[in-house]
C-alpha cells in the first residue's frame, strides 16, 4: 500500500480508500463490516461514509468494522449537508455515536455545489458548529465535499477553512477539476477524489476507454486508478467497494504503482477529445454568460449524453445530483453567441441548451 500525508495534518493515509456508498444489500450489517476489515487487513486506512449511503446504514457498517480495528489503525471521514448548525450538529453525533468513535478523523461539509450553496453553509450556522465541534475534541480535522468549479471553488478554498476537500476526479472528467485540484495543493490541503471510475461507466465500456490505459495496465480499472494516484497533489482515492475482488484489484494498482510519464497525462486529455467528439472539458473560456447561465455545468450534463446515450435522464440526473442546477435555467439563453464565439471546442452550445430544456420537460412529463 501506499501512504500519503493529508494535507498540512501530520495523518497517513492510504492511497486507496474504502468509500461506504456502495455495500451490496446495506441490511447485511456484519456482512459488510466483514467487507470493510477484509479492506483494513489489506492495509487499506481511510474509510469514508456519510448518513444516507445505503439506505442509512453505511455508517452503522462502517462503525461495526471499526469497533474491531486497533485504534489509532483507521482513519474515518463523514458527512453532512445541512447548512443548519444545529442539524450539523445532531447529524454530528449520531455520526459519532453509530461510528463508535470519540472524534471524528475528517467531517465534510457535504456536497457544497455553489457559491450561494456555500454562503448558505456559512450564514445557517453549519461552519460555526462544525468549528465549535473541533475545539471541543468531537472532530480532528473539517474538510468539504463539493462539485464546485474554477473561480466559484477558488474563493471558497481561499478562505482557508477547510484542510481538505473531496471532489469528483477522475480519467474522463479531470479536465473539470484540474483548477480545483492545483487550488486545494496550493493551500497545502488534503485531496480526496471520489468516483474514480465515473459511476462504472470506465469498466462497463473498457473497449471504449482502453485509451486511457498504458502497456503496463492490465485493464482500464488499473489505469483509471492508477491516472489518479499519479498525480501528486492527490492524497487518496475513494472506491465505493462492493466485493473482496474489488478491492484486492484496487490494492494492486497501489502495490504495483509507478506514476504514468507526465505526458501521458496530456495525452489523455487530448485523446478525449479525439475520442469523444463534442465534448466540453470544462475548461470555462465561454463564461461569463450575460443571462448569468453556468454553461460549463449544463454542458457537462450534456456530455452524459454522449458518454451515456440518449436518455434524457442522464441530463438531468447529472444537473439534480451533481451541480444542483435546474435543466429549465437553460430556457434563459437569449441566443446572444457569445458564448459559442467563445468555445474552445466550437460546441453548439444554443441547440445542447435548448436540448436540456426538452430532456428536463420530458423527465418532468414522465413523472406527472
Ligand atoms: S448564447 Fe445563451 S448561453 Fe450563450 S452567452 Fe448568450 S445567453 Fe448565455
Ligand atoms: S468554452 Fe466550450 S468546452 Fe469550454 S467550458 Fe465552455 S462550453 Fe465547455
Amino acid at each position: 500500500m501506499i501512504y500519503r500525508t493529508y494535507g498540512k495534518t501530520e495523518k497517513q493515509i492510504s492511497a486507496i480508500g474504502f468509500g461506504g456508498m456502495r455495500f451490496p444489500d446495506p441490511e447485511q450489517i456484519e456482512k459488510n463490516a466483514e467487507l470493510v476489515l477484509y479492506a483494513h487487513a489489506k492495509e487499506i486506512t481511510y474509510f469514508d461514509t456519510a448518513p444516507g449511503y445505503c439506505k442509512d446504514k453505511s455508517e452503522e457498517i462502517i462503525g461495526t468494522a471499526l469497533r474491531q480495528m486497533t485504534p489509532g489503525s483507521f482513519t474515518v471521514s463523514t458527512k453532512c449537508s445541512s447548512p443548519d448548525g444545529k442539524e450539523l450538529r445532531t447529524s454530528l453525533e449520531r455520526s459519532l455515536e453509530r461510528l463508535g468513535v470519540d472524534c471524528i478523523d475528517f467531517f465534510n461539509i457535504w456536497c457544497i455545489k455553489s457559491a450561494e450553496d456555500w454562503e448558505s453553509r456559512k450564514q445557517g450556522g453549519a461552519v460555526e458548529a462544525l468549528l465549535k465541534a473541533r475545539d471541543e475534541g468531537l472532530v480532528r480535522h473539517i474538510a468539504c465535499s463539493t462539485h464546485m468549479m474554477r473561480d466559484e471553488a477558488t474563493a471558497m478554498l481561499d478562505e482557508e477553512v477547510f484542510e481538505g476537500v473531496t471532489l469528483g476526479y477522475n480519467a474522463v472528467n479531470f479536465p473539470f477539476r484540474e483548477q480545483v485540484v492545483a487550488d486545494a495543493a496550493r493551500h497545502r490541503m488534503g485531496i480526496i477524489t471520489m468516483n474514480p471510475l465515473n459511476g462504472g461507466l470506465i469498466p462497463q465500456n473498457a473497449e471504449r476507454f482502453d485509451f486511457i490505459r498504458s502497456e503496463d495496465d492490465p485493464d482500464v480499472v488499473h489505469a483509471a486508478l492508477r491516472f489518479i494516484l499519479s498525480n501528486p497533489a492527490i492524497t487518496a482515492a475513494l472506491v465505493g467497494f462492493s466485493s473482496k475482488e474489488e478491492i484486492d484489484q484496487a490494492v494492486r494498482v497501489a502495490e504495483t504503482f509507478t506514476p504514468l510519464p507526465a505526458q501521458r497525462h496530456a495525452e489523455i486529455q487530448d485523446q478525449i477529445r479525439d475520442q469523444f467528439d463534442g465534448f466540453c472539458t470544462g475548461c470555462g473560456y465561454c463564461l461569463p454568460c450575460p443571462q448569468g447561465l453556468q454553461i460549463p455545468k449544463l454542458m457537462d450534463a450534456y456530455n452524459q449524453r454522449i458518454l451515456r446515450g440518449p436518455a434524457a435522464e442522464h441530463i438531468t440526473d447529472n444537473l439534480k445530483w451533481l451541480w444542483g442546477v435546474g435543466t429549465e435555467t437553460a430556457a434563459d439563453c437569449i441566443g446572444c453567441g457569445q458564448c459559442e464565439k467563445a468555445c474552445t471546442q466550437h460546441l453548439p452550445i444554443i441547440e445542447r441548451l435548448g436540448e436540456i430544456v426538452e430532456a428536463g420537460r420530458e423527465v418532468a412529463a414522465k413523472t406527472k
